[in-house]
């Protein structure tokens, strides 16, 4: 057994995976986070409610990662090992709408991470907190402590520090210059899980929601609800178009199906009786007072001519502008490059050095796809140390 300690960086879902993970085997484990408390932004996934992981075959399941990488971790850790993972910490979980898994009611985020941090805790896997990583190099790893610089010996050392989005949580990415100085290929971060900038004339519609709508971009379509705000739009069927987006310029063009179950000559046929528009739109089409809004931001000849309103109806054009500011974004797609990476996430260029979570360059929808493959990762990596 390896009694050199393990250096992990960073207190969030990643890191505490492989640290339970090593701790497990008998590794010595230290884990050193610059906040003074451990995985805040994953307490604040569980804000809207806490989507742990997805009820999905594996084979669907990892079509969301485009990182073949990542498609093959999360295989070998699966959303069904996260609910049982859970269920050892003695946390029960439900399968919620839409196929997301949450902890039963009686657990909320906190009760969730304190089983995870006593578990640890019993594992002997110590945590410093107000350690904020500055630099490694071939076996030392530099922190600064209440203003002092140290520095701490490691036999391996994981780095977890994170994405960029939501500093206010820690994952500051203030880790992107100093790797890339060690000419470490980093891919810059973006948004992801990022609403949209729109034309100002969809801002009126601010605060409403349009609901079981499609939203389209190409030959890319997603089920769900989108809301309207000051700036644009969010929601998850847009986030989910964020990869694919991603890959031109903007402005683009998203399209909504308004009426998801009738066809444009369903729609026709409504439309062509003598009743008026906004009667048939109300009545006879059933669309929500925001649908009817939006139809309402047409000029008034593409509205009136009813050949061009069924159309848009079944494709609605929002022209986008540009993603959302990375700091308010849910995560950040970029990162470590796989090109730096060898097979087991390990930096080539640095023996013993190796990476998880999201500070790689993958990215995922919400809907529980992001932390499955942060907890995924970090159970790779550890195992992959295991087993070298
Ligand atoms: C609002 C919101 C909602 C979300 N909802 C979901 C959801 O429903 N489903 C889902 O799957 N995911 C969700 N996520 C995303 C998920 O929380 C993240 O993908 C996940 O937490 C990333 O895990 P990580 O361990 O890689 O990094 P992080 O959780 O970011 O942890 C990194 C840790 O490293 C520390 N650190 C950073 N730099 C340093 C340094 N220099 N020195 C020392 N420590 C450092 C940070 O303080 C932090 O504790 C959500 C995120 C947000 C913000």
């Amino acid at each position: 057994m390896n009694q050199e300690p393990i250096i992990i960086i960073g207190a969030g879902p990643a890191g505490l995976m492989a640290a339970q993970i090593l701790a497990e085997k008998g590794f010595k484990v230290q884990v050193y986070e610059q906040n003074k408390a451990a995985a805040r932004k994953f307490l604040v996934a569980g804000n809207g409610g806490f989507n742990l992981t997805h009820n999905e075959e594996i084979i669907s399941f990892v079509k969301k990662y485009e990182a073949k990488t990542i498609q093959d971790i999360v295989q070998q850790f699966d959303n069904k090992k996260v609910i049982e993972w859970l269920s050892d910490l003695g946390i029960t979980t439900y399968v919620g709408s839409s196929g997301k898994i949450f902890p039963t009611k009686n657990f909320k985020p906190i009760h969730v991470l304190k089983a995870w941090l006593d578990q640890l805790e019993k594992l002997n896997v110590t945590i410093h907190y107000d350690h904020t990583f500055l630099d490694f190099d071939d076996s030392l790893v530099y922190l600064q402590h209440h203003g002092e610089n140290i520095s701490v010996k490691y036999s391996k050392l994981i780095l977890a520090m994170g994405g960029g989005s939501w500093k206010k949580t820690g994952s500051d990415a203030k880790w992107v210059p100093t790797l890339s100085k060690k000419n470490i290929e980093i891919t810059p971060l973006q948004s992801a899980n990022s609403g949209y900038d729109s034309d100002s004339k969809f801002h009126s519609l601010q605060g409403q929601y349009l609901k079981n709508i499609k939203v389209s971009f190409q030959e890319q379509h997603k089920i769900g609800e989108i809301v309207f705000t000051k700036y644009g739009i969010e929601g998850s069927p847009v986030y989910y178009m964020n990869r694919f987006t991603r890959k031109h310029d903007f402005p683009v063009t998203l399209h909504i199906d308004l009426k998801m179950n009738l066809s444009e000559t369903e729609i026709l046929a409504q439309l062509q009786g003598t009743e008026k528009i906004s009667s048939v739109l109300k009545r006879k089409l059933k669309l929500s007072t925001t649908a009817i809004n939006l139809l309402k931001t047409l000029d008034k000849q593409s509205y009136l001519d009813i050949d061009n309103l069924a159309k848009t109806i079944k494709k609605f054009p929002i022209e986008v502008l540009s993603f959302r500011p990375i700091d308010e974004v849910i995560s950040t797609a970029g990162g470590v490059a796989f090109s730096a990476l060898n097979s087991n996430l390990e930096l080539k260029d640095f023996q013993n050095v190796h990476c998880v979570g999201e500070m790689i360059d993958w990215e995922a929808p919400t809907g529980g796809y992001l932390l499955q493959a942060c907890f995924s990762s970090g159970v790779f990596v550890a195992n992959a140390i295991v087993n070298s």
